[in-house]
């Protein structure tokens, strides 16, 4: 039985022309510290994936702009979250629908600083004026005092619904409050432009195992900023210009780089995927089954469907489908058992 895997927001099929040229570089002796010619032709690798993601994430200036790799989202969202947390004073706010590594660092190291939760409409989407509200009270209860520094954590593109979000927008209302704005990028990254610059984004976190990269490979985004610097999660080196300990995952990094670079020249090819999800939505419509379809009111990538089917439990969808050689998830594989 042929099996179709139908699960890529969990993990995209790695593309074979990365496990070719990550087996080639693992096969290569090197540290990327190291300064003899070995070490130095590791290094130049790592800089050359870091050109890579950058131009996927829409960086003009790599000077301007620091490009930490990590193990992957998760970890690129607890440095982000949990700096934000440890900022005296700092009000954080991150919508209702974010990935279980941002929510956990809001609601564990968060503990005992405001956390607000911005609620989205029933198409999944940010509601833009529950955020202005809630800036606008947070700037007033502040009135005489010290404005305390606002940070806002909204994705991209959501996991489960493939609901693009209005960054734009979000952007625009944080900086009038003076927020500053991390965005998981994760389920965007290869799916859609992401414009870090244009945006005026200050924070993105990315996986490469998305959009045809290895897992265990990411990068938090940060714009550089005048006596703010991302604190490390991990110590002992010096690595990632200080901003994460330990001996980079040079294959790992390399494969994430060329995985950039495919997937955005590739983007407008993955867009056109819309044709297919639309006729399996319609043929799942047509089946006569009490179903629902979320977010498609709102703009969505091309590659998610997120269906409900009030009257089945979804472990059983899950099972007969699995048993059919097809591969869904019913939610994110992170909160899944
Ligand atoms: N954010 C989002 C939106 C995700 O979908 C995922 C992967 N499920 C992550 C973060 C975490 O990515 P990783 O497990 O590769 O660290």
């Amino acid at each position: 039985m042929t099996r179709l895997y139908f699960d890529n927001n969990a993990s995209a099929k790695i593309r074979p022309e990365i496990i070719e040229k990550m087996t080639e570089i693992m096969a290569v002796p090197g540290n990327a510290s190291s300064i003899h010619a070995d070490g130095r032709m590791a290094r130049k690798e790592i800089e050359q994936a870091r050109d890579d993601v950058a131009g996927l994430c829409g960086v003009g200036n790599i000077k301007n702009t620091q490009i930490i790799f990590t193990s992957g989202a998760t970890e690129a969202n607890n440095m982000v979250l949990r700096h934000f947390a440890a900022q005296d004073g700092a009000h954080i706010l991150v919508s209702a629908i974010e990935h279980p590594s941002v929510m956990a660092c809001v609601g564990g190291f968060g503990a005992g600083i405001p956390v607000d939760i911005i609620p989205v409409n029933s198409d999944g989407v940010v509601d833009l004026g529950a955020l202005d509200a809630m800036l606008s009270e947070i700037s007033s209860s502040k009135k005489g005092g010290a404005v305390p520094p606002i940070f806002i954590s909204v994705m991209a593109v959501n996991n489960e619904t493939g609901v693009i979000q209005p960054l734009e927008q979000i952007i625009e209302l944080a900086h009038k409050f003076g927020a500053m704005v991390h965005s998981d990028a994760t389920q965007a990254a290869g799916r859609i432009s992401l414009a870090f610059d244009d945006l005026g984004l200050d924070y993105m976190s990315l996986s490469a195992h998305k959009f045809g990269g290895p897992q265990g490979v990411g990068a938090l985004v940060a714009r550089k900023k005048k006596g703010v610097a991302i604190g490390p999660l991990l110590y002992g080196g010096a690595q990632e210009q200080k901003a994460r300990a330990g001996t980079e995952n040079i294959a790992g990094i390399v494969g994430f780089g060329l995985a950039a670079r495919l997937a955005q020249q590739d983007i407008k090819a993955f867009q056109g995927l819309a044709t297919f999800r639309d006729d399996i939505e319609a043929a799942i419509v047509e089946s006569g089954l009490d179903v629902v379809i979320y977010g498609q009111n709102a703009p969505r990538v091309s590659n998610t469907i997120c269906v409900g089917l009030p009257d089945i439990p979804a472990e059983t969808i899950l099972m007969n489908l699995d048993l059919a050689g097809i591969s869904v998830s019913s939610g994110s594989a992170c909160s899944s058992g």
